[in-house]
């Protein structure tokens, strides 16, 4: 008899989510991260009375009742709507692309008068179906709202040209014919009032949990303790490479603390210019307000390429790595013991919500095999 009946590696959402679910089912977890907290890039720490989201922002959106009502039971949220702004050469856009990013952009006033435009921008374009994000951008948007606030940025961001980017990543963006500034169509959207970091703590209450553990420090002692293991980490890690690497895009964050009191007035303006070398700053006060917030706190963030030792943020899902992932994802069905979750485990851009959803499904799977 093993001690454990899940080994989760990695706290992040997806491990918290699992480990809970299966707590609840009388089932015994170890939960073990690398770092010395929980919450994995949702991590937030409080500093000058305002809670800084360390690996870049975090805003909760969800249309999922299920996975809504199990978060607000670890949490209260507020009621934020994410209402960016993009900036390109010193004039300030609405973002997602609306009605007030068309006014803006065109001098129009009506919903007819936008689409007339982007008609035009878009007739000239050979494809019917889009098949990378330039094409698609350029079939959602037009030409000029391409060239403004999509290319600079997107390249900037994955560091490859937007015809060799899948077009998948920009349909996370919504395009409204109405003056609607929310970044989301999901039916609910928020903040932990107490941070995130408050959240996942709360998930893992009463499971046996272990910090500052490497799994693949000591991955025979750890292969030992439990019957099955859950594994959230990157899957080619998992696999120690054999096939390759699959490519991932990170990021670096440089934080300030200034002394005033309101450096920007929104808590996220993305820089959509190529040549400016971060793709965002935010100012982490405005997604949480809490009084007695005197100073400020902002984050630059910078793409960069993928090295050893840098955390991988977002994975690359072109066809080179989706294949890739493929051939650790067949290897992976002939351990039945190991599972595999989340953004890194499964190789899927996933927001926090999915990652929930996909660890209620493992969970459900795993509890009525
Ligand atoms: N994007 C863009 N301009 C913007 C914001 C986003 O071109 O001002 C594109 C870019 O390709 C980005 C994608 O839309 O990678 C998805 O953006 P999202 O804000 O969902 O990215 P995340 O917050 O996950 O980094």
């Amino acid at each position: 008899m093993r001690q454990y009946d899940y080994l989760v590696v990695g706290a992040g959402f997806f491990g918290a989510t699992f480990a809970k679910i299966m707590q609840e089912n009388e089932k015994k977890c170890l939960v073990i991260d690398k770092n010395d907290f929980v919450g994995g890039l949702s991590f937030t720490q409080t500093i000058e009375n305002i809670d800084v989201h360390r690996f870049g922002a975090h805003i909760f959106h969800t249309s999922s009742e299920e996975v809504w009502s199990f978060v607000n039971r670890f949490a209260r949220f507020n009621s934020f709507i994410n209402s960016p702004m993009a900036i390109y050469k010193d004039k300030v856009y609405n973002l997602p692309f609306n009605m007030n990013t068309f006014s803006k952009m065109w001098d129009v006033t009506t919903p007819e008068q936008a689409k007339k435009i982007i008609m035009e921008q878009t007739k000239n374009s050979t494809s019917t179906k889009p098949e990378n994000l330039e094409e698609q951008a350029i079939s959602m948007v037009g030409k000029d709202i391409y060239e403004i606030l999509i290319k600079g940025y997107t390249e900037k961001q994955w560091g490859v040209d937007a015809k060799d980017l899948p077009a998948f990543i920009i349909k996370r963006l919504p395009v409204r014919f109405t003056y609607n500034n929310n970044y989301f169509n999901d039916k609910y959207q928020g903040i932990p009032i107490e941070g995130y970091t408050n959240l996942i703590q709360s998930m893992l209450e009463g499971i046996d949990l272990q910090l500052n553990a490497n799994y693949f420090d000591q991955k025979e002692y750890y292969d030992q303790m439990a019957e099955k293991i859950v594994f959230t980490g990157p899957i080619d890690q998992y696999f120690g490479f054999c096939y390759g690497y699959l490519e991932y895009r990170s990021l670096d964050f440089i934080t300030e603390v200034l002394d005033i009191e309101n450096f920007q007035g929104n808590a996220v303006i993305n820089y959509t210019e190529r040549n400016i070398p971060y793709t965002r700053i935010i100012e982490h006060k405005f997604f949480n307000p809490k009084p007695n917030q005197t100073k400020t706190v902002i984050t630059k963030e910078y793409p960069l390429a993928y090295e050893k030792d840098l955390p991988p943020y977002y994975p690359i899902n072109n066809q080179r790595n989706n294949e890739l992932y493929e051939k650790y994802y067949t290897l992976s069905r002939t351990i039945p013991t190991v599972l595999f979750g989340g953004r890194l485990g499964e190789y899927k851009y996933y927001n926090m919500d999915q990652a929930i959803e996909q660890a209620m499904q493992l969970a459900r799977q795993e509890l009525n095999p």
